[in-house]
Order: C-alpha cells, then sequence, then structure tokens
C-alpha cells in the first residue's frame, strides 16, 4: 500500500497526531536457495509491494501497535516491554522495539500505524518489511541512525530471538538495502553486496502456487542438519571448511561416500547453488539473459531433485512457463514446499504470459493462481 495520504489519515484519524512515514518493500529471490545459512550467496530483488509504517510521539509512555491489516490495536508501557512473543502479528513490529531496547537505547512512549500490501505468509516477505518499516520509524523517532546493513541485522536479531523464526539475513537486507532496477548478490559471510541491474524490458512474473506444504517447518530443519552433516564430514579432511560456502564439488567427488546419501545430495546442491548465483550475477552485469534463464532452470532442478525443497504444484507452475512466449527462466523462489516461482519475461510478453500461466496451472492443478507482474523497486525509506 504506498498509498502515503491513506496512512496519513488513518493515522491523524486514529491518534490526533502528524505522522512520519516510512515504507519497506517485500522482496522476491531471483537465485541462491538454502545458501545463506552456509554463508554463501543469494540474489533477491526487492519488489513493487511494500509496507507503510507512520510514527508520532506520545507523552502517556505507551506504545500503541496498529495494523489496518489486522484492523487491530495493541497497546505495551514502554518502561516495561514483554520479555517473550505472544504469537500476534505485534510480534513482529514489537520484537523491533525490544531488539533496539537491548541494544542500549531508551524506548520512548509512541504511536505506529502498519499498512501494507505484500501478500502475508506468501514468501514474499511482509515479514521482513514490517520489521524493516518500523525500524526506520523508531531509530528516526530516537534521532539515531543504522546504516542499512546494520538496520538489516537488528530486524533478523528481532525475527529470530523474538519472534523465535529462525530466518537468515536475505529478507531484511534487501529490504533495507534494495536500489530500484537492479538485484543484489549479496556474500552472506560478510555482508559485501554488488548490485546487478535488471534490464528494463524484463518484467519480475512471481506466480503464487496458492498451497504451502505443512512439512516445511520440519523439513527446513533436517535439511539445515543433512548440510551440517555434509560440512562435517569434508571438514575431517579440510579443517579450513567451517561451511559449505568453502567446500567445492572436488569435495564432494572425493568425500560424498563417507556422507549419508541425502546429505550428499543436499550438499551438492548448496555448493553448486552458490556457484550458480554468482555466475547469474556476471549474466546480469553482462546483459546475458539466456545465460541466466540456463542458470534459473539448473537451479529449479537442483533445488527440486538435489534439495527435494520444490512439490507437485511448484514443479507443474515452473513445467507450464517453459514454452511461452517470453519466458526468459523460471524457477521456484523462497524456502520451498510451495510458495511463489520467480519468472524472468520479456517485458512486452508479460501480461498475456501472467495470463496463459494462470489458465494452465488452473486446468492442470485445479486451483486459480495469484499472478503479479512486478518491476525492481528501490529499499526502505522515507516518504516526503
Ligand atoms: P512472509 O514473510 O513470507 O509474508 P511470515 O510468516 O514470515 O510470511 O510473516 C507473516 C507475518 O508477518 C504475518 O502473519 C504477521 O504476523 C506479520 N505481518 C506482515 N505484514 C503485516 C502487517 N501489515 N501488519 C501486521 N503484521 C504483519
Ligand atoms: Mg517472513
Amino acid at each position: 500500500m504506498h498509498d502515503f495520504g491513506a496512512l496519513r489519515s488513518l493515522h491523524l484519524a486514529r491518534f490526533q497526531a502528524e505522522p512520519a512515514i516510512f515504507v519497506a518493500p517485500g522482496r522476491v529471490n531471483l537465485i541462491g536457495e538454502h545458501t545463506d545459512y552456509a554463508e554463501g550467496f543469494v540474489m533477491p530483488v526487492a519488489i513493487d509491494f511494500a509496507t507503510l509504517a507512520g510514527i508520532s510521539p506520545r507523552s502517556d509512555g505507551k506504545i500503541v501497535l496498529y495494523s489496518e491489516n489486522y484492523g487491530d490495536e495493541k497497546t505495551f508501557d514502554a518502561e516495561a516491554l514483554p520479555e517473550k512473543a505472544s504469537k500476534h502479528w505485534s510480534d513482529y513490529p514489537l520484537g523491533v522495539v525490544v531488539t533496539l531496547a537491548r541494544e542500549g537505547h531508551a524506548i520512548p512512549g509512541f504511536s505506529l500505524s502498519l499498512w501494507g500490501d505484500v501478500p502475508l505468509g506468501s514468501g514474499l516477505s511482509s515479514s521482513a518489511a514490517v520489521e524493516v518499516a518500523t525500524a526506520l520509524a523508531v531509530t528516526s523517532l530516537l534521532e539515531i541512525s543504522y546504516p542499512g546493513p546494520l538496520l538489516a541485522r537488528l530486524c533478523q536479531r528481532a525475527e529470530n530471538e523474538f519472534v523465535g523464526a529462525s530466518c537468515g539475513i536475505m529478507d531484511q537486507f534487501i529490504s533495507a538495502n534494495g536500489a530500484e532496477d537492479n538485484a543484489l548478490l549479496l556474500d552472506c559471510r560478510d555482508l559485501s553486496y554488488t548490485l546487478a541491474p535488471i534490464p528494463p524490458e524484463v518484467a519480475l512474473v512471481i506466480a503464487n502456487t496458492m498451497v504451502s506444504h505443512s512439512v516445511a517447518g520440519g523439513e527446513y530443519t533436517s535439511r539445515r542438519a543433512e548440510v551440517e552433516e555434509a560440512c562435517a564430514v569434508i571438514a575431517r579432511h579440510r579443517p579450513e571448511v567451517r561451511f559449505l560456502r568453502d567446500a567445492t564439488v572436488r569435495d564432494l567427488e572425493q568425500w560424498g561416500q563417507e556422507m549419508s546419501p541425502n546429505a550428499l545430495k543436499r550438499a551438492r546442491h548448496v555448493i553448486t547453488e552458490n556457484l550458480r548465483t554468482v555466475a547469474a550475477a556476471a549474466a546480469l552485469i553482462h546483459h546475458d539473459l539466456k545465460e541466466l534463464g540456463r542458470l534459473m532452470a539448473e537451479a529449479h532442478r537442483s533445488y527440486s531433485q538435489d534439495f527435494e525443497a520444490s512439490c507437485l504444484e511448484a514443479d507443474a507452475m515452473v513445467a507450464l512457463a517453459q514454452d511461452l512466449p517470453g519466458l526468459i527462466g523460471a524457477r521456484l523462489t523462497g524456502g520451498g514446499f510451495g510458495g511463489c516461482t520467480i519468472n524472468l519475461v520479456e517485458r512486452e510478453h508479460a501480461a498475456e504470459f501472467a495470463e496463459a500461466l494462470g489458465a494452465r496451472y488452473a486446468t492442470e492443478i485445479g486451483i486459480v493462481p495469484q499472478i503479479h507482474i512486478c518491476h525492481a523497486s528501490g529499499g526502505a525509506r522515507r516518504l516526503a
């Protein structure tokens, strides 16, 4: 909801105070899946969907959080912030406030209103958008400034330590640091990054499978354990390998037989995905869209067959896109087991591509998907 005027009006009506307004985008990952916790590479893009946060000071020592999406308000005492989350939407903005307090900042009372159009829980990172918008709003009220990478770390800590979700740094990082018309190649080891331009003739077509298989939580944990098992085997021979980021395909050829078959496959995905992600950034920088499409296809195969994190619906969404006019590359994006696919499509074909893909998926799977045509948007900022 980029409607600055609408958020300002609702904040004024509810709190009788002029808000300062901030925006933070959702994101889609072009390539680099399950590489973040192996200290590897990811290449996300900030998208047009975003969350707005309006903030104004209060003199009664209360922190009042309101979400227009939920039509719900929660009040806390700034002097006695909760220690624990309560499985409520307010955990996300409150987590940011509590984390700032834990970093030593005195938190005054304020009113915060939130309103976003990032689809909730669809893998486009509405959670990071809320956290980053809240973090910008609250740090501005405190008259302190966190550089983008540190703002992202703060929000990741809020989600890991307060909300209790074990996410990597990618979502918060791209929301805080995205750049219009660019993807961002992020090195999750040291948070250094390179922008890779998305040509104006390329559209991001995000296709929501509308399924989210409930195995995802448990499978995420077991995949991580298998990745760590593979890394430990390699480290027995090469102690300098601390994460799969440091390992090579040659290591797998030499020592793969000492791993369980699953650990070997998961490691093969992570190691080759790191290579593909760096190569995909180079392809964008050199305007080699054919190579980019090839890397995305290979990434999907690896994610589906070696990492086994796809599902029937996502495989169908990718397969059904293959012969549609304008397709550059398609793959399942996000944590896996459902969610969205990302399709890079020649902009002139994007609308008919979206329509044809939706019709094919509805016929094949029996579910009408949501399909969004996006462009690479800028990162979080204050709106004047
Ligand atoms: P995703 O980040 O993929 O959208 P998550 O499960 O990580 O999914 O985060 C979704 C949660 O974030 C929501 O259930 C809600 O608690 C919180 N959230 C997201 N957007 C808003 C919003 N505009 N207002 C209040 N809470 C929000
Ligand atoms: Mg999230």
